[in-house]
């Protein structure tokens, strides 16, 4: 038990950051405190061997104003006794490295250093020893060996590794405790946007994040999830909207099928009134019918089912089949349909899903266009970008430029007064889905009361295109 709560607190961010905050302190601490401690103890050092060269200096000048006997001596006895630095003494030699004299209690000292004549120093146990050669005019030459215990160094030395050792302990123990504050402070926006996020449900998804203004990765990291959780609501509301219309433009046709069965069954009635109220039934039934096809296709787009990848479409084909199938229907409301240009087009797609979108385009610029209106269908293809874009135009009464955005969403319908025929607002949409879907786009342009013009640009099949350059009118 506890060793499971040790283990979920030894996972945390918040652990880990301490560890590493402790880890790189105590690193630069240490590299710090070996530094200053080296810097302090060649200063020591070096001030400590030039007070010995200093000293050596003016052994020399006695020398040279003393000659060697009684006198010097005496003061340099004196000297020792009374110097600042504990155990200081001298040695003399001669040029041949023979002990002339040395201070009372001077220690004897073997080492290499005797043979050299520089001004040198040198560590020799707990001493701290200089040596120099020096030539007194016209008398032989005489090696001066100075030194002293080191212990005043040693001492200051101490004192400093004791400071260094304390300040080194104060840090260890507080970098960790500094390091986990820090990283609770940095972190609690973390914490609050784990509990905001936990609370969220898909049914109430109006929480946010707060956002604390900082501009930091943590505020980006709101801004992120609050964006995502504006398009997921959005999309549900859309689901949801979509699934209310849906079970609305539903309820109509099953009304009618429902109230002509009642009718029917009202009390006897001729042949020809159950003929009529049957072909009533039949009618509901297909326009129910291809309601749920349209809703079934909108379905397979949401659930990414209209790609159509590994297929191909002849576009042109479909084009002036579609154009040809509508040409009665146009002549009997007195518009006149015509393809101003028809390139060889085969698009990346599934043909029935094509000639879905070219029906919808051409129905409803016929629906929408009074008699004696021209409907015009082009397509273009662009072999150097590999692009197809179908247009077609007609002279009717036009999309009020507050509706055009919203043109293409499900079962949007301008004004239904306007409708001739009845719609279900869903023919766009539907060619909106099938576009995307395959890689394209569909966009209009209208002007109302002159007409629209509605663009469809798909990605051509890589394969060879050509120009037929052909164009029928239907
Ligand atoms: P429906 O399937 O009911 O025709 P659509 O999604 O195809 O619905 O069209 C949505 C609305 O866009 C229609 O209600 C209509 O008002 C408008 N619209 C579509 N095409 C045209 C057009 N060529 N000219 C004018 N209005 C159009």
């Amino acid at each position: 038990m506890l060793f499971g709560r040790l283990r979920d607190v030894f996972q945390t961010l918040r652990f880990r950051l301490m560890l590493w905050v402790t880890l790189v302190v105590s690193l630069i601490t240490l590299a710090a405190l070996l530094t200053v401690h080296q810097f302090v103890y060649n200063t020591l050092l070096n001030e400590f061997d030039q007070r010995l060269k200093d000293d050596i200096g003016e052994v020399a000048s006695s020398i040279r104003q003393n000659p060697i006997g009684p006198d010097l001596h005496h003061a340099l006895n004196v000297k020792a006794r009374n110097h600042s630095l504990r155990g200081w003494f001298v040695q003399l030699y001669d040029a041949d490295h023979n002990l002339i004299w040395a201070t009372d209690d001077a220690p004897n000292i073997k080492h290499a250093l005797l043979y050299s004549d520089r001004l040198m120093a040198l560590e020799e146990g707990p001493l701290r020893i200089v040596q120099s050669r020096f030539e007194p005019p016209s008398r032989p030459a005489v090696i001066i060996r100075l030194g002293s215990t080191m212990e005043s160094v040693i001492e200051d030395i101490d004192l400093l590794n004791w400071i260094m050792i304390l300040a080194g302990a104060s840090i260890l123990i507080l970098a960790p405790v500094v390091g986990y504050l820090l990283a609770g402070r940095a972190l609690r926006p973390l914490a609050w946007i784990i509990a905001t996020t936990a609370r969220l449900q898909p049914k109430k998804l109006d929480e946010r994040l707060p956002v604390r203004g900082t501009g930091d990765e943590l505020d980006q990291l709101s801004r992120t999830i609050n964006g995502m959780l504006d398009r997921i609501a959005a999309h549900l509301g859309s689901s949801n909207d979509f699934i209310a219309n849906a079970a609305h433009e539903l309820r109509s046709p099953l009304a009618a099928i429902r109230s002509s069965v009642e009718v029917a069954l009202d009390r006897l009635r001729t042949p020809d009134e159950y003929a009529a109220l049957l072909v009533d039934v039949a009618d509901e039934t297909s326009r129910l019918g291809n309601l749920v096809n349209r809703l079934l296709l909108l379905a397979e787009g949401d659930a990414g089912r209209l790609e159509g990848a590994d297929q191909t479409a002849q576009l042109d084909g479909i084009v002036r089949e579609s154009v040809e199938m509508f040409g009665a229907v146009a002549e009997s409301v007195g518009v006149e349909i015509e393809i101003a240009q028809l390139d060889r087009a085969s698009v990346p797609g599934d043909d029935f899903h094509l000639r879905q979108v070219v029906r919808n385009l051409l129905d409803n610029a016929i629906k929408f266009t009074p008699p004696e209106g021209r409907v015009h269908v082009s397509l273009q293809a662009d072999v150097s970008h590999e692009m197809a874009t179908l247009v077609v135009r007609d002279t009717g009464i036009g999309i009020p430029p507050e509706d055009l955005p919203r043109i293409f969403e499900r079962f949007y319908r301008v004004d239904k007064s306007r409708q001739r025929q009845s719609g279900t607002g869903l023919g766009l949409a539907i060619c909106h889905a099938i576009v995307n879907a395959l890689g394209g786009s569909i966009h209009v342009e209208s002007v109302q009361g002159k007409g629209s013009a509605f663009t469809v640009v798909l990605p051509m099949q890589r394969s060879v295109e050509g120009k037929s350059g052909s164009s029928a009118a239907a």
